[in-house]
């Protein structure tokens, strides 16, 4: 069975986002670990999903007790991305469904989170992938447009790849939840901080990147990275572009198909260099004019 795969925007940096790789099992012996901890006293009413209304277009269904209309900027926001996504990485058109719940409020998301996932901290969004379902759960806020676009792009990789690596996973959500009509992809702080790391004696390093599989062994700079890395490859070389594009479409039906950094060193031995000199000029004016 496909292991749950908790995607989480957090409250307080929101522009990282964390996934758990948690086995079923594991998840439940949290939950009746914390039960018996707790005595299970909690008689507090059980808050239910948001399912009144819903909106269903290609690939997204997304549930609320607010009634949105098909033609509503979120729903055609998410529509687009879909068609940006699935274009730029040559996925396929069709593909197992997203469901979004959306909670009108936050108090009742994180009361319902809460009583579903009680080990986890509070967070704005999460997605959570299983062979049951891909779903998010976000709620109405003054980020839920980049919260959705960043848990619906895991759950269009999830949706359509046999794995999906943890450093692409989060780069490729990072890179796609930027808005706009220019697809750039470009976090502005990211692009920022990486410049100034760079003339400050860091170092890019993928290998590292690629060895990590669990949430709680990233930390922010990963992140930063990791996005960083798709950003050269979409925009800093056509050699790399098209090996991250041949990597994902290897990743639809083979779990296992190595390590990503030995086929860009393939394609160009001086990637490392190549990348070091993308990141630095990030946050120039000229950037991103190359691709
Ligand atoms: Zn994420």
């Amino acid at each position: 069975m496909m292991p749950n795969l908790l995607a989480f925007r957090t409250a307080l940096t929101p522009s990282i986002s964390v996934v758990l790789r948690m086995n079923p099992r594991i998840l439940r012996l949290v939950v009746i670990t914390l039960c018996m901890l707790s005595g299970c006293r909690n008689t507090a009413p059980i808050v239910r999903l948001p399912i009144q209304h819903s909106v269903q277009t290609d690939q997204l269904l997304v549930m609320s007790d607010v009634k949105l209309a098909s033609d509503h900027p979120l729903i055609t926001d998410l529509q687009s991305l879909r068609t940006r996504v699935t274009q730029t990485l040559r996925l396929p058109q069709e593909g197992r469904m997203v469901t979004v719940y959306l909670f009108s409020n936050e108090h009742d998301y994180q009361r319902y989170v809460a009583q579903r996932f009680p080990a986890l901290p509070p967070r704005r969004a999460y997605f959570v992938g299983s062979s049951h379902e891909l779903a998010v759960y976000t709620f109405w806020g003054q980020r839920v447009r980049e919260d959705l676009r960043h848990e619906f792009t895991h759950g269009l990789l999830h949706a359509h790849l046999a794995y999906v690596p943890l450093w692409l996973d989060e780069g490729l959500a990072e890179y796609f939840e930027v808005a706009g009509t220019n697809a750039s992809g470009l976090q502005q702080d990211y692009s920022i901080q990486l410049a100034s790391a760079a003339s400050n004696g860091w170092q890019p390093n993928l290998a590292r990147l690629e060895q990590l599989e669990q949430v709680w062994q990233m930390t922010r700079d990963d992140y930063q990275e990791s996005w960083a890395w798709v950003h050269y490859c979409m925009h800093g070389s056509s050699e790399a572009r098209n090996t991250l594009l041949g990597y994902v479409q290897e990743l639809r039906t083979n779990p296992n198909p190595g390590k990503f950094q030995d086929r860009l060193r393939q394609a160009n031995p001086h990637v490392d260099a190549h990348f070091f000199s993308y990141v630095s000029a990030l946050n120039t004016p000229t950037a991103n004019a190359s691709y």
